[in-house]
């Protein structure tokens, strides 16, 4: 693996926003900044120093933006007909497509990604857009038999369910907002957005975006602060009536116990540790490639990454030696050099976890076949972790069954399938999941083996919005994309009509 540095000249829209003294919230479509008057600062993972300052957000900010977000919903909002909620849709794709060099120079900075990497996420934003829109005129309900006599019709009725809280993680807000976002302005809902601390600035500026390109104020709401302030304040606030969560499973525990409040609807997306489970009979010059960037994008910090390896005996040796070969071509870099594959994890006290992970590793007896340590030189003031390999592992240790979200992959070997089934099951997460095998059958028996949200056959990480997404287990419930995405956003309503 080497090292790049910065190369990519920051366009006048991303400078503009990103010389402001402080970015405030945005509610009823005015930035303002929080009650309190408290700021909170965001730091660059890829140099260490402070990017900017957030308003920090808590309780009186929250109940505001409750306030405007449930004035919106019972305005001329309710009323915008399938047709209109769909141009609105349709409009701001277009405008993102305009500004989304801005968007993912701000993303790059703030949260640690690759702009090359994020530029390439863009027809996967414009398919979700294009995905909610169609939903705007996809809402039904039925009509039903009965059996009540005379001349009684019965049928169902959906309707958007009303305020929506939205809490993001830091690990890819640019894009994972318009879960929320386009779920919202599909449905008729109204939402307050509550970004992680450690990467709010892509939410503000999309948020403003939304509102230049004909967003009603109030629709879409904005508080930046901390999780145990303005997130659990919203969590808890009995003005909210659905949470969609994105984040940990100790975080999503804290906001179920939360939401008991007003009995809220809940869709949370949880973590993971996924299998990737790799036969001996599987075309090794894609399955190597396909796991290693399972774990190794996003530098590992993404929910499904498939981190346990699972490697049929007589292969480990081969996919070993492979692997490692492909591990040296990754350019890790500063976030803002379109050379650069992978780019720093989030923050000081992840670079901690995940550096204290892979000695957890060694201490376990695991052995470790590259990486484990930081990067120094230009990269030495980043949070930036060399992609790391183990050998050898077994699943009773740590780094095989706790979620480390770095870059750190393991590997589990196995013998026959069922042991390999056995092994993906023996762990309370279940988010995503991959088999590679050149045998239509052997992967079949592993997709309907493993209890998980989500499986791969001979590939890896594809989400398309018209499948959608989700987890079991103690990875969460609820789907990304798919009718049952839109589903979470609406209540039903049974109607009798005697006439
Ligand atoms: P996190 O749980 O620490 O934070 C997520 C969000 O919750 C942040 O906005 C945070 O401020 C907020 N929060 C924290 N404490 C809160 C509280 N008590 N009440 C309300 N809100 C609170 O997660 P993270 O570290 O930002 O992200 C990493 C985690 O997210 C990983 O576990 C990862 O697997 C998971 N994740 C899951 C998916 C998925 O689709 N399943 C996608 C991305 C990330």
């Amino acid at each position: 693996m080497s090292t790049t540095q910065q190369n990519v000249a920051l366009c006048k829209q991303a400078q503009d926003f990103l010389a402001r003294d402080e970015q405030q919230l945005l509610i009823d479509g005015e930035r303002v900044p929080a009650v309190s008057g408290q700021t909170l600062t965001t730091v660059n993972p890829s140099t260490g120093e402070v990017l900017a300052r957030l308003a920090a957000g808590d309780q009186p900010d929250v109940d505001r933006a409750v306030l405007a977000a449930r004035k919106a919903f019972n305005s001329q909002w309710s009323s915008w007909t399938p047709y209109e909620r769909q141009a609105l849709l349709t409009r701001i794709a277009e405008v993102l497509d305009d500004r989304f060099e801005e968007l993912i120079q701000i993303e790059a900075l703030d949260m640690g990604a690759p702009a090359s990497r994020l530029r390439g996420t863009k027809p996967a934003l414009m398919k979700m857009l294009s995905f909610f829109a169609s939903q705007a005129g996809n809402i039904s309900g039925e009509t039903l038999m009965n059996g009540i006599p005379g001349s009684v019709t019965t049928m169902t009725l959906k309707a958007p369910v009303g305020v929506v809280g939205g809490i993001i993680p830091w690990n890819g807000p640019l894009n994972s907002q318009f879960w929320i976002i386009g779920a919202v302005l599909a449905s008729g809902c109204t939402a307050v957005l509550k970004p992680s601390e450690d990467a709010s600035l892509s939410v503000l500026r999309v948020a403003e975006i939304l509102h230049e390109a004909g967003t009603p104020a109030g629709v879409i709401n904005v508080v930046t602060g901390l999780g145990k302030d303005a997130g659990h304040a919203l969590a808890a606030h009995p003005g909210v009536d659905r949470i969609a969560f994105t984040g940990s499973t100790e975080t999503g525990r804290s906001i179920i116990q939360a939401s008991t409040v007003n009995i809220k609807k809940l869709q949370l997306e949880l973590g993971g540790k996924s299998a990737d489970i790799v036969c001996a009979d599987a075309d090794l010059d894609k399955a190597v490639p396909g796991a290693a960037m399972g774990v190794f994008a996003n530098s590992g910090q993404i929910c499904f990454a498939g981190t346990r390896v699972l490697v049929q005996r007589p292969v480990v040796e081969e996919f070993t030696e492979r692997l490692l070969a492909f591990v040296d071509t990754l350019q890790v870099g500063h976030s803002l050099d379109d050379a650069a594959t992978l780019g720093p994890v989030i923050s000081q006290a992840q670079l901690d976890k995940v550096l204290s992970y892979i000695d957890v590793g060694q201490a376990e007896g695991a052995e470790l076949l590259c990486g484990g340590g930081r990067f120094g030189g230009d990269l030495a003031s980043g949070y930036f972790v060399q992609p790391s390999v183990f050998g050898g592992v077994n699943n009773e240790m740590r780094i095989a069954r706790e979620e480390i979200f770095g870059p750190v992959l393991s590997i589990v070997p196995f013998d026959d399938v069922d042991e390999a089934i056995a092994i993906a099951n023996d762990n309370e997460y279940g988010l995503g999941g991959a088999v590679w095998s050149q045998n239509l059958s052997t992967a079949l028996r592993v997709v309907q083996g493993v209890h998980t949200g989500t499986m791969w056959v001979n590939c890896y990480g594809h989400i398309d919005p018209l499948v959608g997404f989700g987890g079991t287990k103690m990875s969460g419930y609820g789907s990304k994309g798919s009718s049952a995405h839109m589903d979470t956003y609406l209540y039903t309503k049974r109607v009798y009509i005697e006439l």
